[in-house]
């Protein structure tokens, strides 16, 4: 499944509200530094000049959705609850992205001063100052943890870079103090031939201390849902997401299940 406009929607999320999303990465194929085998975009296609929409284009399509709407039946800014970026691959991968998430905060000031601005991202770009810069001045940041032991992480996302470690993604997690959402995919089932399974006593221990050590404000933990490019993949039923939830919220975590 891939996005084929800069600017989608607006879509109508019973989490997020009336959500307008934003594509940065190519409308024709997944560009992302992951290849998770959950993937809903699908396998990684490699490309040697991948076209990225230039900070122009997306200013201009995402100032298009907006007086479309505000001029539709929007009255005080209060049509749109938030606006997306996440799509066809990882969207901090854009060269411009500080300068894209300026030029949306500017233009929801403008149209929609009420909405949200929020990125999905799979954290493996927070190295870059200028991710972090842009990542702070956005109202949510969804950042990917999968597991907490490099085995699994790497069974899982299967990292462009086969030397990214957990520990590395928690030390760039650290820089925003808590003031995130931590978002993880459970699942079980195999690929290549290896066992996959976050859910295991001991990948939950590791996965929990992880949590403790960053304590973000908000956990969003979630299972697959549509077809996946590993069919070798099982669902985690609501009964067994409930209970990895239930001691952080015990602790006093506000987590969010969707199963
Ligand atoms: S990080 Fe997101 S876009 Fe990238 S491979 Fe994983 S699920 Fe797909």
């Amino acid at each position: 499944m891939l996005f084929n406009e800069i600017a989608y929607g607006p879509i109508h999320s019973r989490r997020l509200g009336t959500s307008l999303g934003m594509e940065l990465m190519p409308l024709e194929h997944k560009l992302c530094t992951f290849n998770c085998v959950y993937c809903e975009c699908g396998w990684n296609t490699p490309v040697s000049h991948p076209k990225l929409p230039t900070r122009a284009e997306v200013k201009a399509a995402l100032e298009k959705k907006l007086q479309e709407m505000v001029n539709g039946k929007c009255e005080n800014g209060t049509c749109l609850d938030v606006i997306t970026f996440s799509g066809n691959g990882e969207p901090t991968l854009h060269p411009d992205f500080l300068g894209i998430i300026e030029d949306t905060c500017a233009l929801r000031d403008q149209y929609c001063p009420k909405a949200k601005v929020s990125v999905l991202s799979n954290s493996t770009q927070l190295g870059r100052p200028d991710v972090v810069q842009a990542l702070r001045l956005c109202d949510n940041r969804i950042l990917k943890l999968d597991a907490a032991t490099d085995e699994m992480m790497r069974r899982i996302d299967l990292p462009v870079n086969a030397n990214l470690t957990v520990a590395q993604l928690i030390e760039w997690l650290k820089a925003f103090d808590g003031d995130f959402t931590l978002q993880t995919c459970f699942l079980r089932g195999e690929h290549a031939g290896k066992p996959i399974d976050n859910t295991t006593p001991e990948e939950l221990e590791a996965w929990y201390q992880a949590v403790d050590t960053l304590h973000p404000k908000q956990l969003m933990i979630y299972v697959i849902d549509r077809k996946t490019p590993e069919e070798n993949l099982s669902k985690i039923s609501r009964e067994e997401m409930e209970s990895i939830a239930a001691p952080l919220r015990a602790k006093g975590y506000d987590v969010i299940v969707s199963a």
